[in-house]
């Protein structure tokens, strides 16, 4: 394939000469390495990438686009990429080099470019003290994670991250660049908190909270132990206030040198947790897992930037295939389940099986909250592993999704956006309402369909 198959009379110098980034056409230097997210197992080949450096740009490339009969993937890292749908003749719309970000210690507010990860937020934010409701993960960019929900390590105290939005700036699939807030756009500044978002997303501006430092570790076990510790902790977040956000996680490390000498190449069950507490109080709060006596045990105090070293996420891309789902509840025979697809027996291909503990504030309507005001859910549960080969990577997904499956009858009623890796309808991940309501936003504003969401919502027909 070469740039004239490709972008024939689609004037390719007039999106050059009208975007100050750089386009990439396939068959040019440069073109790989632009198409190519933190997700190292996703392959997308769009007819054109366009790196944009300002919301001009973003202006710009749509406007194009739209002229010339393109759809648009917007994408910031790439971590988000597995359901995306094949990107054959669209545009790949990437914001990785908008990445300004603005704390302002007096309204506890931070604005964020599109393209800005979750680190560029919360380093600057604690040096005043403040916390981002950022994920596990410091690389995972702040737009993608904030229009499916955020969750988060504060998550059953604050909500999630979408509900803290306070006004989105985003480029209207018609080329206008609009601001959506309270008293502007509603209907678009709802679709961004937690729907996906109807257009390109420029920048966010989100409320941070005031905390400083928090009591946060982790608990290894042995995996030998996985049903003992899981049925422990399970009976454990019955008891915890909001201030308690936790996950247990059965976690196979790889051998690898960098890891510390006591856990490389070794399969734990591990109890991960943030308390908003001081020592004492935090050491209380966790006093019945410690009981449990782990082999190895991180709590301390720590400042808020460092919650994104806990769950020992990847901090490279990886080739990573995953699913995910809502539990409504996690019984004892959803662990034996669970244990005997992960557990220490299962020689199973899967490095990663979480099941975070949900409720608290995500249970309660965020008052003038968005597409996801609230979670009916009371775990959520995530399987995942790297895949650097096609046959390992077929092999991890339909072990993620026998895991999934095998949980059915705790099902929710939904999907978590954020951890929905199959590709899905937006009506897969949403609640129902807010799925109509979405479609309805969807016909008003992008009834062409011209962008491309991680989870497509039709418009709704006339
Ligand atoms: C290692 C890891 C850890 C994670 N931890 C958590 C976690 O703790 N909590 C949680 O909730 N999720 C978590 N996730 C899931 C993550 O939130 C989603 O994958 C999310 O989509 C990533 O956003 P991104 O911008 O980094 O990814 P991208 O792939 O760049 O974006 C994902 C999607 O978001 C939309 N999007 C991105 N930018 C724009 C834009 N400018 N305008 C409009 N739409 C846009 C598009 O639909 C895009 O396809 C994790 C994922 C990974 C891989």
């Amino acid at each position: 394939m070469n740039i004239t198959d490709t972008m024939v009379g689609r004037d390719l110098q007039a999106l050059r000469a009208a975007v100050a980034g750089q386009v990439f056409v396939p068959g040019q230097a440069g073109y790989d390495q632009a198409r190519q997210g933190w997700n190292l197992a996703v392959d997308t080949r769009p007819a054109v990438v366009v790196a944009a450096g300002s919301a001009a740009d973003v202006t710009q490339a749509v406007r194009y686009a739209r002229a010339h009969g393109m759809r648009v993937a917007p994408q910031g890292t790439g971590h988000g990429a597995e359901p995306l749908e094949p990107l054959d003749g669209a545009m790949l719309l990437r914001t990785t080099r908008m990445r300004q970000v603005r704390i302002d210690p007096a309204t506890r507010t931070a604005r964020a470019e599109a393209g800005a990860t979750w680190a560029d937020v919360t380093v600057p934010a604690g040096r005043h003290g403040l916390a981002a409701l950022a994920g596990s993960s410091p690389d995972v960019g702040v737009t993608g994670y904030t229009l499916g929900g955020g969750l988060g390590w504060l998550a059953r105290r604050y909500g999630l991250a979408a509900n803290s939005v306070t006004a989105a700036e985003l480029v209207t699939p018609d080329g206008d660049l609009v601001r959506a807030d309270a008293a502007h756009e509603p209907d678009l500044f709802w679709a961004v908190r937690g729907g996906g978002g109807v257009g390109v997303v420029t920048a966010l501006e989100m409320r941070l909270y005031p905390v400083d430092q928090l009591y946060a570790g982790d608990l290894f076990f042995p995996i030998q132990r996985a049903a003992e510790v899981l049925r422990a902790w399970r009976d454990w977040t019955a008891t915890v206030p909001d201030e308690v956000t936790s996950l247990a996680h059965l976690l196979r490390l790889p051998p690898a040198p960098e890891l510390p000498e006591p856990v490389r190449g070794r399969a734990f069950a591990i109890l991960e947790a943030a308390c908003l507490a001081d020592a004492d109080a935090g050491a209380e709060l966790i006093g019945p897992l410690r009981r449990l006596g782990p082999e190895r045990d991180t709590f301390a105090m720590i400042p808020a930037p460092a919650l994104g070293q806990l769950n020992m996420d990847p901090p490279q891309p990886v080739p990573s295939q995953g699913d995910g789902a809502f539990l409504a509840g996690f019984p004892a025979a959803a662990i034996d389940t669970l244990v005997a697809l992960a557990g220490p027996d299962a020689g199973t291909p899967l490095a990663s099986i979480e099941v975070r503990h949900l409720g608290g504030a995500l249970a309660r309507p965020a008052p003038g909250g968005g597409a996801q005001p609230s979670i009916d859910a009371n775990y959520l549960i995530f399987a995942a592993g790297a895949a650097p080969a096609p046959d390992l990577a077929a092999a991890i997904r339909a072990q993620a999704h026998a895991v999934k499956h095998a949980l059915a009858p705790w099902h929710a009623g939904y999907d978590y956006y954020n951890f929905e890796e199959t590709p899905a309808p937006a009506s897969a991940v949403l609640p129902p309402a807010s799925y109509r309501r979405l479609q309805q936003i969807k016909a008003a504003y992008d009834p062409d369909q011209v962008i491309i969401s991680a989870h497509p919502a039709w418009p709704a027909r006339p």
